[in-house]
């Protein structure tokens, strides 16, 4: 094994064994979007570095220290996207979308970050990204909070998650706030740790966001951003959680939560989870209306969130309640060189007519015993048998693999009308 080549240290292969779990909450993902109207955006993985450098700001952690980025043959500096907010408003502007339009959409794939490995922190991990543009109202960032309610539901950890809210009212707000912010660090500069110190000059909002528990007390006695919003974010606000209460979607207003991204203003929301130790965020997000002018674009509004699929996914394991596909329906097995060629017509025409029927037939030969033990082994619920015997009759066995039924004969349309009603009633 020591000559093996190996994957990269926190990049994961997603087995067989494992894919009907993703396959399960991607469809449920995709009905959900679907039931709000929204459209599926895809973009290239690689994006300029620039582009990340402008948008998430070059005092992040993301743009400081976990980009992937690299010269590609012709000297241009390169980066594997470490988000998706950024390459989908860049394709929305390159291709005029945003034209005084209205747009709801949304991406899923693979992400780049060079983080420390650990349960729930990888350095290629999937995010489902969902971006409004062109809606300023409080009503579209309402309807974010309330698809992923629906969302959490369908996926049965409703109970799992919770709603952190707040705002980080408007550029102007936030300057005074700032200014506020830093007294209050200076006059405790020795206890902050020396990330902090270097952020005091740069981005001071982003003390609040420490993780070292060394600095708790001290951000939670810091000056709250709520109390320096003007009456239009305070409305704006308000007006969210009204819609919310409406509903009846409980929501704990965070007055230090304000995002590792620098493009936020006004609403940023997480959906927080006690289940999964330190990587407790799964879903995080909110208004970046200053993003599209910053990336060149005429002001108009945006508002979007990211879910980490390996933490939900992890969460959902957790909870253990979803009906996963099998893979095999059907496995047929073909004892004798006569079987095996009437086998394969008959496959191939249960195939036309059963396109969602999943039928695997048995290769590489073997006696009726090998093949059994196969059958029931691929996690089918019914062996179709073929003999000799059976194919000059233009019959087929059927044996129920996982009840004590009795095995019947059919010929091909019987056949059909048989399994065609199996699959009617199969839960998945
Ligand atoms: P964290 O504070 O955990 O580092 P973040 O603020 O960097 O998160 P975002 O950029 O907001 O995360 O990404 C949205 C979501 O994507 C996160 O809430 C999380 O579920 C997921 N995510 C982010 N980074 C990783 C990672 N390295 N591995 C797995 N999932 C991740
Ligand atoms: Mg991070």
């Amino acid at each position: 094994m020591a000559n093996n080549i190996q994957a990269i240290r926190g990049m994961h292969d997603v087995l067989p064994e494992q894919t009907p779990l993703w396959q399960y909450a991607e469809q449920i993902i995709r009905e959900v979007l679907g039931g709000y109207g929204y459209s599926e955006i895809r973009m290239p993985i690689v994006e300029k570095t620039e582009l990340f450098k402008r948008s998430i700001g070059e005092v992040t952690d993301i743009v400081e220290k976990e980009m992937y980025t690299f010269e590609d043959r012709n000297g241009d500096s390169l980066t594997l996207r470490p988000e998706g907010t950024a390459g989908c408003l860049r394709a929305c502007l390159e291709h005029g979308l945003l034209n005084g339009q209205v747009h709801r959409l949304w991406y899923y794939g693979p992400m780049y970050r060079h983080e420390r490995p650990q349960k729930g922190r990888y350095r290629q991990f999937i995010q489902l990204g969902v971006e409004t543009y062109g809606m300023s109202g409080p009503d579209i960032d309402a309807e974010l909070i309330i698809l992923m309610d629906r969302l959490w539901k369908r996926l049965g950890i409703r109970d799992k998650v919770r709603l952190q809210l707040n705002s980080l009212g408007t550029t102007a707000e936030r300057l005074i706030y700032r200014g506020q912010l830093v007294t209050y660090f200076q006059a405790h500069i020795s206890q902050l740790d020396e990330d902090s110190q270097r952020r005091l000059q740069t981005n001071p909002l982003r003390i609040l966001d420490s993780k070292n528990p060394a600095m708790a007390e001290l951000v939670a006695n810091a000056p709250a951003l709520m109390d320096y919003l003007g009456e239009d974010s305070r409305q704006h606000f308000q007006s969210i959680t009204a819609q919310l209460d409406n509903l009846g979607i409980a929501y704990d207003i965070n007055l230090r939560l304000v995002r590792g991204l620098d493009y936020y203003g006004k609403t940023v929301f997480e959906w927080v989870t006690d289940e999964l130790g330190s990587q407790g965020t799964v879903c995080a997000g909110g208004r970046y209306d200053g993003l599209i002018e910053q990336l060149g674009g005429k002001a108009s509004h945006a508002v979007g969130f990211a879910m980490g699929i390996e933490r939900l996914l992890a969460l959902m394991e957790t909870a253990a309640c979803y009906p996963l596909a099998k893979p095999v329906d059907v496995f047929m097995i073909r004892v004798g060189e006569a079987a095996e060629a009437a086998g394969l017509l008959f496959a191939e025409q249960l195939r036309d007519a059963l396109p969602a029927l999943k039928l695997q037939v048995n290769c590489g030969g073997g006696s009726f015993k090998s093949q059994f033990k196969k059958a029931d082994k691929s996690g089918a619920d019914f062996a179709l048998i073929l003999g000799d015997d059976e194919a000059t009759q233009g019959i087929i066995g059927c044996k129920p693999l996982r009840s004590e039924s009795p095995q019947q004969s059919f010929n091909l349309s019987q056949a059909i009308g048989f399994l065609g009603d199996y699959l009617k009633n199969r839960p998945h």
